[in-house]
């Protein structure tokens, strides 16, 4: 999308040569417009699939997330990362390691948000090594629904996790693909992934 690869390019940071910093817009400060774009893309990428939620993981999946979700006119729930007081019963979780944070949680979903009559897209913001994209699909396993697929904003194709799903079966759509962020510079990846 080259909407996205443009504002990488404008305003992302290599933190290190695994680890890319789009704070001005996806992680910290977002841009509504963006987002809004995102969204149809995933929505028209993901139409014929039958989804009937969209599940993300807090907090910064959630804004493409809930614009997917705008336009394929379902509910979209996110995934707690912490147990709050008030979700104690009746829970989905997984363990996810995560690699920003280089910490494990425990993620959850209420089980009376995802039936076994539920098609599920799964949204994050970056794919790496795929915990998250894992932990996710797990949730929804529990659940006995089914994954139509992954929209991801950023996947960094150096790393495992794109390849381990997609030899899993499973459909990532990524809207901008990262194949390096050596010497200081964002290089995407060329070749097309259906
Ligand atoms: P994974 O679970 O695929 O290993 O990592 C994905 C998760 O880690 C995403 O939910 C994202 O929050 C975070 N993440 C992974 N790599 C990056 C990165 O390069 N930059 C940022 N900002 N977050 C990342």
């Amino acid at each position: 999308m080259e909407l996205l690869k443009n504002k990488i390019v404008e305003e992302g940071i290599v933190l290190s040569d695994t680890v890319l910093k789009v704070d001005t817009f996806l992680n910290h400060q977002m841009d509504p417009f963006l987002m809004q774009e995102m969204g149809k893309e995933f929505a028209a990428y993901f139409a014929d699939a039958g989804i009937t939620k969209v599940v993300t993981i807090e907090s910064s999946g959630i804004a493409p997330a809930i614009m997917a979700a705008l336009h394929l006119e379902v509910p979209m729930i996110f995934a707690r990362k912490r147990k709050s007081l008030t979700l104690q019963d009746g829970l989905l979780t997984a363990k996810v390691y995560s690699f920003t944070k280089q910490e494990e949680n425990e993620i959850s979903i209420a089980d009376k948000f995802i039936s076994e009559d539920d098609t599920v897209l799964i949204i994050d913001d970056f794919l790496a090594n795929g915990q998250a994209a894992f932990g996710l699909m797990e949730l929804v396993k529990q659940a006995n629904a089914k994954v139509a697929g992954i929209g991801i904003v950023i996947e960094k194709a150096f790393q495992d996790g794109g390849k381990q799903l997609r030899e899993q079966g499973v459909n990532v759509y990524s809207l901008a693909r990262v194949s390096s962020l050596a010497d200081n510079k964002v290089t995407f990846a060329t070749e097309q992934i259906e």
